[in-house]
Formats: structure tokens, C-alpha cells, sequence
């Protein structure tokens, strides 16, 4: 999986995909991220990369030419994703089709963003990482790099936990407990410490729907509402007092 990065802060990225999960996938050749400085695209002396807005207001823009130049120079692997607030918001199944894919690129905006050519002209599709506004693509490009690098075969430690975590199946992730079994007088749900898999089994999705339920009913209308069988099982569980 190739991902190219394009930033006038190339060692924030740098720096950010050269550590932990990511730093480890990069040394072991499952992942290349490849990040790229685009003032190497800047013709004059003071390698300025951003002007005034035509027609006025406040802040400046990204030009257009150190941005083109760089990317044709690169031929990165496309589509090429312009971060940004007016973008496809990104989730789970967009993390997904992407960690699918052979490569992406990515390009960070600043200030007040980039010249519309590029939008317009060089860029494949915008993606935003939600409804909230940062200073730079930079922080975005990062999220987006570290949600699809950990699904890259061999990139996380275990291949099943991605099945059973947080969106997938479109359910948040049933509560996890490690040792001590007694915290402060908080004891672990017995059922977890009872060995029978089955119940446990069926102890976590009973949570996994009664947590999406309370704080996500969106990700269970989306599902078209809960099955017989899980309102069933969610039932069964509440009765026993199981459930909050
Ligand atoms: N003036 C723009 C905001 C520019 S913010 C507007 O009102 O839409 C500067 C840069 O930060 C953007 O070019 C983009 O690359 C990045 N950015 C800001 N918010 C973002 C978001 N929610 N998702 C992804 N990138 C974002």
C-alpha cells in the first residue's frame, strides 16, 4: 500500500507516520508513505506559496503552480484527496474501500485553502474528517493515514480485531476489562470470567446494541433498526439486569 502526502509541513507528517504502528509497517515494507514538501514546486527565491485572495478577504490561498508542479512531477498514485471541510465526510467504510486499494494520495491544504484550479483540475475527490474546521490538511491527512495503514494486512497485531471493533457491522464495540477482576470495588461482569463462550459471545453483542442504541441511534437506524432477534436478545439481557 502506497500513500503519497502532500504538505508544505512535510516533517510533521514525517515525523507522525515514522513512529508506532505506522513507523513498524514502514520498516517492514507494508506500507509506504511517502510525504512530499510542495515548496520544492516554488519558482522564486522565497519559496512563497501562497497569495491574497482575488475579489479580498481575509487570510491568503495556496497557488496553484508550486502545487501542480509537484504532484506531475510525483505522478502519485491516484485518486488524489484533497483534504478539506467541504469534502465526502470520512468514515469506517470509506477507510475500508480505501485500505482495499493499492495506494492513494493525499493533499493538505492551508490558510484559507488551496486555489479552486486544483480542486477543479488536478484533484480526484475532497474528503473531510468532519463537521469542524483545522488551521491545515496536515492533522486530517494523518487521521486518514493512520485509520487505513492499521488495516493493512499484517499492520496490526491480530487480523480478527478489526472484525470485532467499533463500526464494524455497524455497532460500537461491546466494553472490553483487563486485570485486576476488582478495581476500587468495580468487579468485571462475571459473565467475562465464566468461560462459556457462547454466553460471552452473546453477552457482548447484547452490549455492543444496547451501547449503539444509547449513544448512537443513528448507526441503528441506519441498519434499519434492531432485528427481532437482537431486540430479543438486548431484552434478555436487560431483564437479567445486565444492562445499564
Ligand atoms: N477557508 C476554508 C477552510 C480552510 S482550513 C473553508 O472555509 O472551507 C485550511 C485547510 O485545513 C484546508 O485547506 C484543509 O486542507 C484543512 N482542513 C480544515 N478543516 C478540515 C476538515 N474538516 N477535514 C479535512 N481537512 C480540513
Amino acid at each position: 500500500m502506497r500513500i503519497d502526502v502532500f504538505t508544505i509541513f512535510p516533517e510533521m507528517v514525517e515525523d507522525f507516520a515514522g513512529r508506532s504502528l505506522l513507523g513498524r509497517a514502514r520498516e517492514a515494507g507494508l506500507l509506504d508513505v511517502r510525504v512530499h514538501d510542495l515548496r520544492a514546486g516554488t519558482a522564486d527565491p522565497h519559496r512563497s506559496m501562497d497569495d491574497a485572495p482575488f475579489g479580498g478577504g481575509a487570510g491568503m490561498v495556496l497557488m496553484p503552480e508550486p502545487i501542480f508542479t509537484v504532484v506531475e512531477a510525483v505522478e502519485p498514485p491516484r485518486p488524489l484527496l484533497l483534504l478539506g471541510p467541504g469534502g465526502r465526510r470520512l468514515d469506517q467504510a470509506r477507510v475500508l474501500e480505501l485500505a482495499a486499494s493499492e495506494g492513494f494520495s493525499l493533499l493538505c491544504g492551508r490558510y484559507e485553502g488551496v486555489d479552486e484550479r486544483v480542486r477543479a483540475h488536478l484533484v480526484d475527490e475532497e474528503l473531510s474528517i468532519g463537521d469542524y474546521v483545522l488551521a491545515g490538511g496536515e492533522v486530517a491527512a494523518m487521521v486518514v493515514v493512520e485509520a487505513v495503514g492499521r488495516l493493512v494486512p499484517g499492520v496490526m497485531g491480530s487480523a480478527a480485531s478489526a472484525d470485532e471493533e467499533s463500526f464494524a457491522e455497524g455497532l460500537l464495540e461491546y466494553p472490553q476489562y483487563t486485570r485486576p477482576a476488582e478495581f476500587r470495588g468495580w468487579a468485571v461482569p462475571e459473565v467475562l470470567r465464566s468461560g462459556d463462550h457462547a454466553r460471552i459471545a452473546r453477552w457482548r453483542r447484547a452490549q455492543a446494541l444496547a451501547r449503539t442504541l444509547a449513544c448512537r441511534p443513528d448507526l441503528i437506524a441506519a441498519r434499519g433498526g434492531l432485528s427481532a432477534e437482537d431486540e430479543a436478545l438486548v431484552e434478555e439481557f436487560r431483564a437479567e439486569g445486565e444492562l445499564d
